[in-house]
């Protein structure tokens, strides 16, 4: 094992599943940070990254010293393979969302406190200080209105991937998860869905957009929506509104920069993935666990109380 900045024995890593979110920040975010070094990999697609490459995480687990493995699958295979993982004793890192249905999801807390293994189930949207700094600005504060408007092109994002439009791929709420992974950070009371209108296409499974109302669940009458489109053309935009009595807070480009009253206040770069991996490390010092799943069960409750209706098919 190679020894790390502080003389310490760096933390073994496995990473399965090589697809996009993968190369562009799981990989290179483990290259550059000394606290761990990459080990093997699970992929269906040939690698040059040095380490073995495996096809199933069994083969891996059966073959490689590993004492953490990140799962960047999609969510409907997630559970089995963090099982799997924990079985073989190591620490893990999901990617978001954690699993397709509230009941893994609550399985899967359970067996990972079990298992004596650290579990770091990530929502990256809360890694930014723009987020920090306005869940600071909110505590104790009453919200009169949040709105968000999280658009952006799925063709962009998310090209050729056929899970996303499947049972289980959450479609227009794989990237609405997120936003809804910041509400449930900074608001200072919890929300509940109200209302939930569902758009899918014609021949999808998943939907390509959503507008949500929610309730605050310490009652009053704060206008609280959301808007969540996949088909956005032009300029993308994922950006969070809230007002309170005395200030109004905007977080724009994913919750990276915060105005408030107009006046821009945080501008960070993006480096989500980079916090990440430095906070996987401290928890596995640490021996702690990290898993919430309030964004998901906005989701669900979307899902439970969703007005649906069809729109054009999707077309690549
Ligand atoms: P992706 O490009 O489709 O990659 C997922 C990879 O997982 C595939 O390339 C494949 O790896 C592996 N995989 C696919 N189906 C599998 C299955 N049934 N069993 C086992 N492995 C399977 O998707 P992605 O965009 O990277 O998204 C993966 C996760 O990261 C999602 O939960 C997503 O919400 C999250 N995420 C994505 C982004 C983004 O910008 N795309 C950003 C943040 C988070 P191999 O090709 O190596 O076999």
């Amino acid at each position: 094992a190679r020894k790390c900045g502080r003389d310490q024995v760096a933390i073994s890593i496995g990473v399965i599943g090589l697809g996009k979110i993968a190369q562009d920040q799981h990989l290179p975010c483990i290259a550059k940070n000394s606290d761990f070094k990459l080990a093997a990999v699970v992929s269906s697609r040939p690698s040059d990254l040095g380490v073995p490459s495996f096809k199933t995480p069994a083969e891996m687990l059966a073959s490689a010293k590993l004492d953490a493995v990140a799962i960047c699958t999609p969510p409907s295979v997630r559970r089995n393979i963090a099982l799997e993982c924990l079985t073989k004793g190591a620490h893990l890192l999901l990617e978001k969302p954690p699993t397709p249905t509230i009941s893994e999801f609550a399985d899967l807390k359970a067996k990972a406190s079990a298992s004596g293994k650290v579990v770091f189930q990530t929502w990256h949207s809360r890694f930014n200080k723009a987020v920090a700094e306005a869940k600071r600005l909110l505590a104790g504060q009453k919200v009169t209105r949040l709105h968000v408007s999280w658009k952006e092109s799925v063709w962009q994002w998310h090209p050729g991937q056929e899970w996303i439009w499947e049972p289980g791929g959450f479609g227009v709420f794989d990237p609405g998860i997120n936003a809804l992974s910041i509400v449930t950070e900074i608001m200072p009371e919890p929300v509940f869905v109200d209302s939930a209108d569902i758009i899918t296409p014609s021949n999808r499974f998943t939907p390509i957009a959503a507008n949500i109302k929610f309730r605050a669940a310490n009652g009053g009458d704060a206008c609280l929506t959301a808007e969540f489109d996949w088909r956005q053309k032009g300029e993308q935009s994922w950006n969070i509104d809230i007002d309170t009595a005395s200030h109004k807070l905007k977080l724009t480009h994913g919750g990276t920069r915060l105005l408030v009253d107009g006046f821009e206040t945080v501008a960070a770069p993006s480096e989500e993935y980079e916090e990440i991996y430095t906070r996987f490390a401290e928890l596995i010092k640490t021996g702690k666990s990290e898993m919430d799943g309030s964004p998901l069960e906005l989701v669900a409750d979307c899902m439970m109380l969703g007005r649906r209706s069809d729109t054009d098919p999707f077309v690549w």
